[in-house]
C-alpha cells in the first residue's frame, strides 16, 4: 500500500488534490477496500477493492483511478453519501426511528421515576418501614408485601403510568423496574445526603 493511492489530482492545474474517502485501508490485510462498493455495489463484476480479500497489486494508481472512474463505483459513491448526508439532517428512516425510541424511553423514566422516589420520601416521612416479607407483587393479598410495593399497587387504580410500569414488571420478571430493595436503599442514601448538605448549607 502506498499514501499517494488516498490522494487524487483534481486536474484543475493547481495541483490540488482531494482524498478518496471511499478508501480504505487494512493493515492487518494490507489491502485497500472501496467502502461504498462493499457497502452497496450488486453487480456481478467485482474488482477486488470491493472482495474481501481487497486490494494489495501493483500498478495500484492506475487500477484505482479506473474504479474510480467506473459507472458501478459512481452510483455506489452517490447511494452512500446519500445515506451519510441523510443520517446527518436527522432524516435517516433508521436514525429517526431509533432517536424516537430513545427519547420515548427517556420520557417513560422521567415519568415513572419521581413516582417511585415521592413513595419513598412518603414512607421515610412517615417513618414507615419500606420493606415487608417479600418483594413480590406475586404475593398472595393476605402476604406482606410492604409499605413501598404496597403503595406502589395501590397507583395503578388512579394512575395510567404506573398502571402501565406495573403491568410490564408483572409480565416480564427480571426486566428493569427501579423497585428492588437496592433501587429503594439508594434512593434513600441520595435524600439522605440532600438533606445533610442542605443543612450543612444552612449552618455554615
Ligand atoms: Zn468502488
Amino acid at each position: 500500500m502506498n499514501k499517494t493511492w488516498f490522494k487524487r489530482k483534481l486536474g484543475n492545474g493547481h495541483g490540488e488534490e482531494v482524498t478518496r474517502s471511499w478508501l480504505v485501508c487494512s493493515t492487518s490485510k494490507k489491502s485497500a477496500f472501496c467502502i461504498c462498493c462493499i457497502l452497496y455495489s450488486r453487480s456481478d463484476h467485482q474488482s477486488s477493492l470491493e472482495q474481501e480479500s481487497g486490494f494489495n497489486q501493483w500498478k495500484a494508481r492506475e487500477r484505482i483511478s479506473v474504479h474510480e472512474n467506473v459507472k458501478n463505483h459512481r452510483e455506489c459513491f452517490i447511494q452512500w453519501k446519500e445515506v451519510e448526508i441523510n443520517l446527518a439532517e436527522n432524516k435517516g428512516v433508521i436514525d429517526a426511528e431509533l432517536q424516537s425510541q430513545i427519547e420515548k424511553e427517556k420520557q417513560k423514566w422521567r415519568d415513572i421515576l419521581p413516582r417511585i422516589l415521592h413513595c419513598i420520601k412518603f414512607l421515610a416521612i412517615q417513618n414507615l418501614a419500606l420493606r415487608g416479607h417479600g418483594e413480590s407483587f406475586e404475593l398472595g393479598d393476605d402476604s406482606n408485601m410492604g409499605n413501598f410495593l404496597g403503595l406502589l399497587k395501590l397507583l395503578p387504580i388512579f394512575d395510567p403510568v404506573m398502571k402501565e410500569h406495573l403491568t410490564r414488571v408483572e409480565s416480564h420478571p427480571g426486566s428493569t423496574s427501579y423497585l428492588s430493595p437496592g433501587v429503594q436503599n439508594e434512593f434513600i442514601h441520595m435524600m439522605a445526603s440532600t438533606v445533610c448538605q442542605s443543612l450543612l448549607r444552612s449552618i455554615s
